[in-house]
């Protein structure tokens, strides 16, 4: 930490913190650190935010050897800044980084890093309901190099943006359609990996699903096409005749974050919860037998988002009764005070800054 450069700049950006939507304006500073073979990760600095230089060859520009996290920064009702499980966001952008070939750092020192840069940008950390300050921390593959060779060289960037809430009109169910065409990833691909590959390998299927107005589309296993995997942005959990389920990690899921926390919470309630392969016939055939109850995602943004359609091979599985009393209302609000410090921290989830 002592080698931590600051440099402040000379022309804070004027705040607007209304209207904020997601991943629109940035703070004023960032964070970065370089890699060299010789160095190892060096020169970790605070400076203004403001464009990267990197050589046009760079090989993240050119082969996508880059990985990231998202996570939030939240302030609570003492006005107080709050983190919920950080740790687990940067031992997962570690693991991310070893299937990319991009060395190791010390997740106990950017954990630090993080947090100076958030003291430096606390007034950033937006304070009306369900806004947050959202983290993205990254790494880039920055060597000038045409070949297809793990990079020698990477920078870590971390940059800030405050965020809107994600329901501004009150919790909402979103149209999801089941993809039968296109997959996003194979068991031994990167699918567990938070890479930029599997964000470019969905967007060709999410505008196709726009365009038939839904909100995502929910991924099938790359092999049969058969298993439910997850949305692409966040995880899927079923409520089927009072039991939940949710796929298994078997290497093309993401590992998420929200989901590990639901499942946590779900036995901490002694709510039945399994982590088993679940096929589409089966979420379809127990909609059929009125017995498919609640359909949700989780993940960082949305936190918990209740599903009302899935379709699939022109058949509708419609789950809208979703109310006060419903999982993901009681999820969505439990998790939600436990990142704005409403709620008791009873999993030691949330660290202040
Ligand atoms: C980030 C992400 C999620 C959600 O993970 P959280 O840790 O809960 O935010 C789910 N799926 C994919 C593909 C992701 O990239």
């Amino acid at each position: 930490m002592e080698n931590l450069k600051i440099i402040k700049t000379q022309q804070p950006k004027i705040k607007n913190l209304t209207d904020l939507g997601f991943g629109k304006i940035f703070t004023d500073h960032m964070f970065v650190m370089d890699y060299t073979e010789d160095k190892g990760w060096h020169d970790p600095r605070i400076v203004p935010y403001g464009s990267l230089s990197v050589d046009p060859s760079a090989s993240v520009l050119h082969y996508g050897q880059g990985v990231f996290e998202g996570l939030k920064a939240y302030r609570n009702k003492e006005g107080e800044i709050q983190l919920f499980r950080p740790e687990a966001n940067f031992a997962r952008l570690n693991r991310s980084a070893e299937k990319l070939c991009i060395p190791q750092f010390d997740e106990e020192l950017a954990l630090k890093y993080l947090k100076a840069l958030l003291k430096m940008e606390k007034d950033w950390v937006p304070s009306e309901p369900e806004t947050s300050l959202y983290i993205r921390p990254y790494i880039i593959a920055t060597e000038a190099f045409l070949g297809v060779n793990p990079s020698q060289n990477y920078k870590f960037i971390i940059i800030l943006s405050p965020v809107g809430a994600y329901y501004p009109e009150g919790f909402k169910p979103v149209k999801i359609m089941v993809e039968e065409k296109y997959v996003r990833a194979v068991r031994g691909g990167l699918g567990e990996a938070k890479t930029m590959a599997n964000y470019a390998a969905s967007l060709l299927a999410g505008e196709e699903a726009k365009k038939k107005g839904f909100s995502q589309v929910l991924w099938l296993d790359g092999i049969n096409q058969k298993y439910v995997e997850e949305v692409g942005t966040m995880n899927i959990f079923f409520k089927i005749d009072g039991e939940v389920i949710t796929p298994p990690l078997l290497g093309s899921i993401l590992p998420g974050i929200t989901r590990d926390s639901v499942i946590k919470i779900l036995k901490s309630w002694n709510i039945p919860v399994k982590e088993e392969r679940i096929s589409i016939d089966e979420v379809f055939q127990a909609y059929k037998n009125g017995k498919l109850e609640e359909v949700f995602g989780t993940g960082t943004a949305a936190v918990i988002s209740p599903v009302s359609e899935l379709v699939y091979k022109g058949e509708t599985a419609l789950v809208d009764n979703y109310d006060d009393e419903s999982l993901v209302t009681k999820l969505y609000n439990y998790l939600l005070g436990i990142q704005y410090g409403t709620e008791e921290d009873q999993f030691n989830w949330v660290q202040k800054l």
